[in-house]
């Protein structure tokens, strides 16, 4: 199974009700859960922490799109980061160099931009990221979500700062995260096992998780509990419309797909 997270098992960190136990009944049934998420920011570390801090042991179970774009860098390369610690550390992971780009200097041997939710991003970072792509440095995006939910309401997303940096640099970005292929070849690649006609991709947000689901070839679980509301039309495949993640594992434990 891939689970989304935001909207689905928690809002803003708080579990959403059935979530914690909905997930370990797809255990007990012989699945695995592998959660797949646009948040870039984060550190895996402190994700899979705030997972267990709800009840759900998830340690080498997050996918991440910072882990997604770092998989498109070449070990060794010189990446400026305009986003979060996540980004900072999937890169390193991969044996790249981030760049503080904190002076022009930054801009210097730049192989790579990475851009996700970067929340000190400003204008200067924005000079130093298109100087590089003009220098001929690629432009990756973690994701491209132009909004990110929270309890008081969205707020500017990777997607918004990507868009800038873009439109500075004067390139067109790859997109590392939901729905784009290089999440899904990299949720392929840690779930190994089954094949798409086991899985089942389960998320709130049928333009990135559903798309994501397509990405992949396997069923959408829709579920209303995030960004799409009770009752609201949705465009494109939904294999299970239910209300919320304990309904989606009712209907795959007892004998959907
Ligand atoms: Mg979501």
């Amino acid at each position: 199974m891939l689970c989304d997270l935001d909207g689905v098992v928690w809002l803003a960190g708080q579990a959403i009700p059935g979530s914690v136990e909905a997930v370990a009944r797809l255990r007990a049934s012989g699945r695995r859960v592998v959660f797949v998420t646009n948040n870039s920011a984060a550190l895996v570390g402190d994700q899979e922490a705030a997972l267990a801090a709800i009840g759900i042991e998830a340690v080498g179970d997050v996918l991440t799109s910072a882990g997604s774009a770092a998989s498109l860098v070449r070990p060794g390369e010189r990446v400026l980061v305009c986003g979060g610690p996540g980004v900072a550390e999937a890169v390193t992971a991969v044996g790249a160099v981030p760049v503080a780009g904190d002076d022009d200097a930054g801009a210097v041997g730049v192989d790579v931009v990475v851009v996700g939710l970067h929340r000190e991003f400003s204008y200067a970072r924005l000079t130093i990221a298109a100087a590089a792509i003009r220098a001929g440095a690629r432009l990756i995006g973690t994701n491209d979500d132009a909004t990110y939910p929270t309890p008081t309401g969205p707020i500017p997303g990777g997607g918004s700062l990507l868009a800038a940096v873009s439109v500075a640099g004067g390139v067109t970005p790859v997109v590392a995260g939901k729905p784009f292929p290089p999440m899904a070849a990299l949720a392929r690649r840690r779930l190994q096992g089954p094949g798409p006609d086991s899985l089942v991709m389960i998320g709130d947000r049928p333009s990135t998780d559903g798309r994501f689901a397509s990405a992949i070839g396997c069923p959408f679980a829709l579920v209303r509990t995030g960004v799409t509301a009770p009752g609201e039309a949705v465009a494109g495949p939904v294999a299970i419309d239910a209300p919320d993640l304990a309904a989606v594992v009712d209907v795959i434990v007892e004998g959907g797909p």
